[in-house]
């Protein structure tokens, strides 16, 4: 997701919009065990304010993820906004404080993929489950347990006392 500012030559105070759609990278889904199921959708606009560059955009994506329960795959859908500021990498010193996230740009290209990744990563809750209700799987035997009971015992048995019953 690469935009060329040199191709662009976008004038102070001048409006440009722009639109991506590429295939996310699955790696990235990693610690949810997910993947992306439908290509990531990046659009906005970008405004030269005078100095720098403003983008504004907007990200979706839809991904599966496992319920962190039950390992069920759920579908959660990622439709977030954001904001950042495009510099030339010799302002790196100058925009070193500041509060918006800021995309250098090298030799007039400023790829927007490590930031469209941190929107969409900061965006899906550490633990996805595939209902409030899901009741997980069985610590013992690891059936599912919202397909139904399975014969284990509720109270998990602490294995000291399993040695003192052998004993017995
Ligand atoms: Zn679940
Ligand atoms: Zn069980």
């Amino acid at each position: 997701m690469k935009i060329n500012l040199n191709k662009l030559k976008l004038a102070p105070y001048q409006q440009q919009d722009f639109h991506f759609e590429e295939h996310g990278d699955n790696q990235l889904l990693d610690s949810w065990g997910g993947q992306f199921l439908q290509p990531v959708r990046v659009e906005g606009t970008l405004e030269h304010n005078g100095k720098a560059i403003n983008m504004h955009g907007k990200v979706r994506a839809v991904v599966e993820l496992s319920c962190s329960r039950c390992l069920q795959p759920v579908t959660y859908t990622i439709n977030t906004s954001f904001f950042a500021i495009i510099a030339d990498e010799n302002r790196q010193e100058e925009f070193s404080q500041a509060e918006e996230d800021v995309v250098f740009s090298f030799d007039g290209i400023a790829d927007l993929t490590p930031l469209v990744q941190e929107v969409i990563i900061s965006d899906i809750p550490i633990s996805v489950i595939c209902q409030e209700k899901c009741k997980g799987l069985c610590a013992t035997c690891g059936k599912d347990l919202n397909t139904g009971t399975c014969g284990c015992r509720e109270d998990n048995i602490d294995p000291r006392w399993e040695k003192l019953k052998q004993l017995t």
